[in-house]
């Protein structure tokens, strides 16, 4: 027997890319100083919570709360922008400028929030938001477009932010704040909405509130990280155009048009969102007050809804499969699918969160429906019949759906619950465009199992959690209610094995082409002599 040559490694089995997750743990030692810095202030932020919850300090508990998420909000860029920016991420010095610009700007938000907003609306607007926007542009350009398009598995299931680590959490409640304070106690973002005054007078002809605040950010939010998808997923045209497709409908469709209306003395109505999405839009309520609108521009409304709804809806998903609203005009999906896009993996594949899905998407679209219903018959019965029934449904619904489910949750568990956890599990839009996908549509994902290597992107970056790998493997193609089409898996799937397309429904579903072990039967020579 020859001697095996034994050779120590002159490297450590690890590398020095430390796990961030882990930063607030035993990585600890290997924080840098702005890094700690930027924790001890998240920590103080937290604190501030503390002090809110409790009402105790010298400031008031709203104050508190809005203090603390300021600090929050900065001490987290810090730390983030000092994780990015270690010698082991090897940030480009355009990357660098950009988070240094991108953390300027936060700190112009936070001054602004103080109440400095109202006092130089134009200044703060420009320091605030342009240069939030503007570094996270140069960013965005410094980190992909000089790199192959595509996504980069790399680290990403051991990051602090994208692997529900320290920093995720701790956005995560950042986001929550802040629908909370939209929600339920608005003068708390009195600064930042007096911030953007000069562009509400611009684009409304008066002064903002904390809706139009809540537009603009919402709709940069989309248009910037739309940027960073158009670089990401350059390599793929449908991805490219369907980007292009949010960003327009969110701008023009759910932001400029609404305003422009309003400048024109007419309703502020969103030509992209309809029943039961837009669940109001065909409640007695508004409908009434559109018909009653003077110069017929509110009939057309009510008539658009009822079209959009109930014509073109079905229409438009037989041929398309629900992919042509979720994915590429509904202002939830594009914030999902840019904004979002960093979280997409989070989202839960086993089989409990499929069934949950079910029971909780279309329970909501059953909650919406009969309220609508008794909300119809009580305006007929003018309340003879159920009281104040419909309105207690109404209001139950407006709440716990339309602000809970949809804002804080839908987008406040971001970082936690990947990117669609209200379009899987509470969107009852979602509900019936599936119900029409699986039943009624020409479309699937057909896959070529032969080539596919079952490395899991698919399954993975799969933002409704379905395990589309299971099918690949099969041969089979894949049809779910909640797909929503949005490509994604085709896009990261190295074998070019998956497919979007709308064909003749005869045989779109297919079974596997694997033969499985409990198909075979096998038989004896006594069997078959027998
Ligand atoms: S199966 Fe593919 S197209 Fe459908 S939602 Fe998942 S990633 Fe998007
Ligand atoms: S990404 Fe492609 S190759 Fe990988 S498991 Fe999915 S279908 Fe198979």
């Amino acid at each position: 027997m020859g001697l095996v040559n034994h050779v120590e490694p002159e490297v450590p089995v690890y590398s020095d890319r430390y796990d961030r997750s882990l930063a607030l743990g035993e990585g600890g030692a290997l924080l840098t100083s702005g890094q700690k810095v930027g924790m001890a202030l998240a920590g103080f932020g937290l604190l501030l919570f503390v002090v809110a919850a409790f009402g105790a300090g010298p400031i008031s508990p709203v104050k508190a709360f809005v203090a603390g998420l300021l600090v929050l909000v900065f001490g987290l860029v810090l730390y983030y922008t000092r994780s990015l920016a270690a010698p082991t991420t090897r940030l480009s010095k355009g990357a660098r400028t950009g988070l240094v610009l991108f953390g300027a700007g936060l700190l112009g938000l936070l001054a602004a929030a103080t109440g400095a907003g109202s006092l130089a609306p134009v200044f703060f607007f420009a320091w605030g938001i342009g240069l939030t926007c503007l570094g996270g542009l140069l960013y965005f350009r410094a980190r992909y477009a000089g790199h192959p398009a595509g996504i980069r598995n790399d680290g990403l299931m051991h990051s602090a932010t994208t692997a529900r680590g320290a920093v995720g959490w701790l956005l995560g409640i950042v986001f929550t704040g802040f629908y909370v304070l939209l929600y339920w106690f608005p003068g708390a973002l009195e600064g930042l909405i007096r911030t953007v005054d000069p562009l509400s007078h611009l684009l409304r002809g008066g002064p903002a509130d904390q809706w139009f605040l809540y537009g603009t950010f919402y709709t940069l939010a989309v248009l910037v990280m739309g940027v960073r998808a158009l670089y990401r997923y350059r390599h793929s045209r449908y991805q490219v155009l369907r980007t292009l497709s949010v960003m327009f409908f969110q701008l023009v469709f759910a932001y400029l048009i609404p305003a422009i209306l309003v400048v024109l003395n007419q309703p502020e109505f969103y030509f992209s969102y309809f029943w039961p999405l837009k669940y109001s839009y065909l409640w007695p309520s508004d409908v009434g007050w559109l018909m009653a609108h003077p110069g017929g521009l509110g009939v057309f409304m009510v008539f658009w809804g009822v079209v959009l709804s109930f014509v073109a809806t079905p229409i438009l998903t037989y041929f398309f499969g629900k992919r042509w609203y979720c994915s590429w005009v509904c202002g939830c999906g594009g914030l999902a699918e840019t904004f979002g896009d960093p979280w997409r993996h989070l989202s839960d594949k086993s089989l409990k969160a499929w069934q949950i899905e079910r029971w909780m998407v279309h329970g909501v679209l059953v909650f919406v429906v009969v309220t609508t219903a008794l909300l119809w018959i009580n305006s007929a019965t003018e309340g003879a019949i159920f009281g104040g029934l419909s309105q207690a449904y109404a209001r139950a619904y407006g709440f716990l759906i339309g602000a809970v489910f949809a804002g804080v949750i839908g987008v406040g568990f971001y970082p936690v619950m990947g990117s669609r956890v209200w379009c899987r599990f509470g969107c009852p839009m979602a509900a019936i465009l599936g119900l029409f996908q699986k039943y009624f549509s020409r479309f699937r994902i057909t896959t070529n199992g032969g080539q596919c290597i079952s490395c899991g992107n698919c399954s993975a970056y799969c933002e409704m959690g379905i395990d589309v790998r299971w099918y690949a493997q099969r041969g089979q193609n894949v049809i779910r209610a909640s797909c929503v089409g949005c490509g994604i898996c085709s896009a990261v799937c190295p074998r070019g094995v998956l497919n979007l397309e709308n064909g003749p429904r005869r045989g779109r579903y297919n079974g596997p082409v694997l033969v499985e072990r409990d198909a075979l039967t096998l038989l004896s020579e006594e069997d078959v002599a027998g």
